[in-house]
């Protein structure tokens, strides 16, 4: 083959690029596009704002973590354990776990960094991605994000207080209607008492027959998650059986009185949900969970029977959280008493997005700079430092070469003023300010564009 040849097919080689099959994003995985940044925005906002004002400081964990933190935190018979952890065997043989929740990572970090010598409470806040393999549905992802808050070293049911107020404020704020669910499962020696009695409940008459296959299984191994279980035939046996409150011990009673004591007097509402014992085994004393309030999630239509008020909103709980005195002793740390709580971000998202809540576009600026000719974009480019290192919002379009298609950009920006810069406004020292409502234009002397805008945009006010 002549030489020539040769290296024309070589080049067609590198530049002819075959067009490869598409890989889409993988199941019950999103992609946080452009557009729903402001509400992100607006969540974190809320959160980190919240976190601050009431003493929370945030740290952050890897998202990878040994499996067996999560074996002996949540629980090596947990649902979290058994079916949802994403974990695998890296190149050195060890076990590791995508992290399916903070609390445990949280814990660890409190140990390892000694944060016990600290002041308590060590009072932390977490936000972050959480992987879980759920069966994808609405509302139900296989990453999703979380905001903790969680109070390390504290007893008092001060605490488990604050908390609860915490999540009413966040959701209260972001004009979300909610339906806090509050239960103490007491400590492991009132519960040994309560276990019993659960157990001769679902062995009466036939009741056992009547559950579900994984209740079935569960009656031997945690008869306490035969409450909380989600089908249909479960929330109504279980809404017959033994209520955990009436089990407590004098310590574990009091202490639950106490927290319902502050949140009355902080007129925080709630619903005492006998039910409700969250699945993971570090829990003790007070759990709560946040559900949409059942308006909401039956969209306004009254519920059949209490089983179904019960169960949807179950499902798309917002939120979730209790104490757990054992973990950090549990966790190779000192006895150290702990409370917290998880938000998922993206289930208050679709909520925002449900209803309408209508949001400051922080795209949006006041003032936008336009270009005609080469030369005027090199000195526009240089005016927008200038004005956005001086405190405005001005927004440009730099690439664009026409004046229509940067009007288009201006007003979809909603920005009050226009600065148009052609040949003609450089040659006179002067340029061009348009009001985008009215469409009127005006020469201003180039070097007042400062104080102009202060003026116009303060009578805007
Ligand atoms: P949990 O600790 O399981 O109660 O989770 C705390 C919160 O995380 C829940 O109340 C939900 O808001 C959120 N959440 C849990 N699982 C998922 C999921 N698969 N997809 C999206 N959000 C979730």
């Amino acid at each position: 083959m002549p030489k020539m040849f040769k290296k024309k097919e070589a080049e067609e080689k590198i530049f002819k690029v075959k067009r490869g099959k598409f890989i889409s994003r993988l199941r019950g995985m999103k992609d946080i596009l452009p557009d729903e940044y402001k509400y992100w925005n607006l969540v974190i906002k809320k959160a980190s704002e919240l976190s601050k004002a009431y003493g929370f400081r945030r740290l952050e964990t890897p998202i990878l973590e040994n499996l067996e933190l999560y074996e002996r935190s949540s629980g090596r018979a947990s649902d979290l354990v058994t079916k949802e952890m994403f974990s695998f065997v890296d190149k050195n043989d060890d076990k590791i776990a995508l992290r399916p929740e903070a609390t445990p990572g949280l814990v660890r970090a409190y140990v390892e960094h000694g944060m016990f010598n600290l002041p308590q409470p060590v009072k932390l806040f977490w936000l972050g991605p959480v992987f879980r393999h759920d069966k994808p549905q609405a509302g139900r992802f296989r990453q999703f994000s979380q905001f903790n808050l969680e109070t390390i070293g504290e007893p008092s049911p001060v605490a488990d207080a604050e908390l609860i107020a915490l999540t009413y404020y966040f959701f209260s704020e972001l004009q979300l209607e909610v339906a806090i669910q509050i239960n103490s499962i007491g400590c492991a020696l009132c519960r040994k008492e309560y276990l019993v009695k659960l157990d001769n409940f679902y062995k009466e008459r036939g009741r056992r027959a009547k559950l579900c296959q994984t209740c079935k299984k569960r009656l031997a191994k945690n008869p306490l998650r035969l409450l909380d279980c989600k089908e249909k035939q479960c929330l109504e046996i279980a809404g017959e059986a033994p209520q955990i409150v009436d089990s407590l011990c004098d310590d574990c009673r009091n202490h639950f009185i106490k927290v319902l004591e502050y949140l009355d007097g902080l007129d925080i509402p709630y619903n005492l949900n006998p039910t409700l014992v969250r699945g993971l085994d570090y829990y003790n004393r007070t759990v709560f969970e946040i559900w949409p309030s059942s308006a909401e999630a039956t969209d306004g239509k009254p519920a059949e029977a209490e089983a179904l008020r019960n169960e949807q909103p179950r499902q798309n709980a917002l939120g979730g959280g209790g104490r757990y005195d054992g973990l950090v002793e549990h966790s190779g740390g000192r006895p150290t008493e702990a409370c917290g709580f998880a938000i998922g971000l993206e289930r208050v998202i679709l909520k925002i997005k449900e209803k309408n809540i209508p949001l400051k576009d922080e795209e949006k600026g006041d003032i936008f700079l336009a270009q005609l000719g080469d030369q005027a974009r090199r000195k526009i480019m240089l005016l927008f430092e200038e004005l956005r290192k001086s405190g405005l919002s001005v927004r440009q379009a730099f690439t664009k070469d026409s004046l229509k298609a940067q009007l288009e950009v201006a007003n979809k920006m909603g920005v009050k003023y226009t600065l148009i810069l052609g040949q003609k406004e450089i040659m006179d020292g002067t340029i061009l300010i348009r009001d985008m409502e009215s469409g009127i234009q005006e020469v201003i002397d180039y070097k007042k564009i400062a104080v102009e805008l202060e003026k116009r945009l303060s009578n805007n006010k």
